[in-house]
């Protein structure tokens, strides 16, 4: 049966909650797709969506993906996502989180927020004060807050086994990453590999993220429009989604796919268009589950930095295993991962 919006999973969202409040200008979507294996547990974005429609579609994936994404990482979670419409011109931000915190408090726990691009740790301590339903939050002397170095450090470390089994090298000395965004993920991505040793292509909407970058590591400089088609070992999306389409698709030079933003894929059958060009596609949701873990293990007060640590590292033993099961299968690495992701949403 085709999903509703036309969305790559066929499971259905359990519900959708559409929340406005005229006061602060908060138009959310807030969509639980699955609480299969635990309470729904996702981030919320603030974006500039073009309407209504875009955001809610938007929300459907994002969090389709986040069911996929907790129950590959093993995680007592279930899937969903907040999206907030930015209200054009000037608006009061603790106003408006504080609406959106009612919003995710009505839904008495069966959806747990937490950042996600356009939102800070700040956003979610006005949160925190209206529903204990949140997470990514530091506390003093306790572990907690920004989870986006434990994300770089799952695309890191899936970055290695990739390389190690897609490209035959022990390590990441003199290979070339192309990272697109280097936002909160792709800066900490750019630390990690520069340390590493690979040479790094960059590029973002902001020059003073490139300037840095090429400042700090001797990051080589390209612009938006020639960073996906630049010449490179491993390609890593860290901006927003569906990068992956068939425009940019035949244009790309990597052989090895590996990035934190989400839904990269435009459509699922862009998975096979990678796969006939020879380019392995390591899904975004197995990569970039890093985040999640942290705050999840924040959420859970199981949060200690050596263990969320260890536990991130593991996302690269789960990807040795869809470069195994590939082998087996003869699907591409996203049809696995999807079937992979599909036969675990059920209580751990
Ligand atoms: P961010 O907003 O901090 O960074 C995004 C960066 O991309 C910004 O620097 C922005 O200027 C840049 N950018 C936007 N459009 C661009 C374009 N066309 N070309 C190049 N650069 C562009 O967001 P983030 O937290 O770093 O997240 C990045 C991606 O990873 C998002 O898709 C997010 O959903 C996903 N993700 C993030 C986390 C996390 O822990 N933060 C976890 C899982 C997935």
């Amino acid at each position: 049966m085709p999903s509703f919006f036309g969305l790559p999973h066929q499971a259905p969202h359990e519900r959708v909650l559409i929340a406005a409040d005229a006061e602060s200008g908060l138009r959310t979507m807030i969509a639980v797709h699955s609480t299969a294996r635990g309470p729904a547990f996702g981030g919320c974005r603030l974006w500039a969506y073009e309407n209504d429609l875009a955001a809610h579609h938007d929300a459907l994936r994002l969090s389709q993906g986040m069911s996929m994404k907790n129950a590959l990482a093993g995680l007592p979670f279930g899937g969903g996502k907040a999206v907030i419409v930015k209200p054009k011109g000037e608006f009061d931000r603790a106003k408006l989180f504080a609406a959106f915190a009612r919003a995710v408090d009505s839904l008495q726990g069966a959806y747990i927020t937490a950042e996600d691009v356009g939102t800070t740790t700040a956003d979610m301590r006005g949160v925190q004060a209206l529903t204990k339903y949140v997470s990514g939050i530091p506390r003093e002397g306790a572990f907690g807050g920004d989870p986006s170095p434990k994300t770089a450090w799952g695309v890191f470390v899936s970055i290695e086994a990739g390389a190690k089994t897609v490209l035959g090298r022990s390590d990441l000395q003199g290979l070339k990453v192309a990272i697109q965004g280097l936002g909160a993920v792709g800066w900490h991505l750019a630390e990690f590999l520069h340390k590493a040793g690979a040479k790094l292509v960059v590029a973002d909407i902001d020059p003073a993220k490139t300037a840095k970058a090429q400042a700090q590591f001797g990051a080589e400089v390209v612009t938006v429009e020639q960073i996906l088609a630049a010449p490179c070992d491993v390609l890593a999306p860290c901006a927003l989604g569906a990068s992956l389409n068939a425009t940019s698709i035949p244009t790309l030079q990597a052989k090895l796919i590996c990035g934190a933003a989400n839904n990269q894929l435009a459509l699922a059958h862009d998975g096979d268009e990678l796969a006939k060009r020879g380019i392995t596609y390591l899904p975004d949701y197995l990569v970039n589950a890093g985040g999640i873990i942290s705050v999840a293990r924040e959420y859970r007060g199981e949060g200690e930095e050596g263990a969320v640590m260890a536990e991130v590292s593991r996302i690269a033993e789960r990807v040795n295993e869809l470069l195994v099961r590939i082998k087996t299968s003869g699907r591409t690495p996203a049809a696995e991962a999807d079937a992979w992701a599909q036969s675990l949403l059920v209580k751990p």
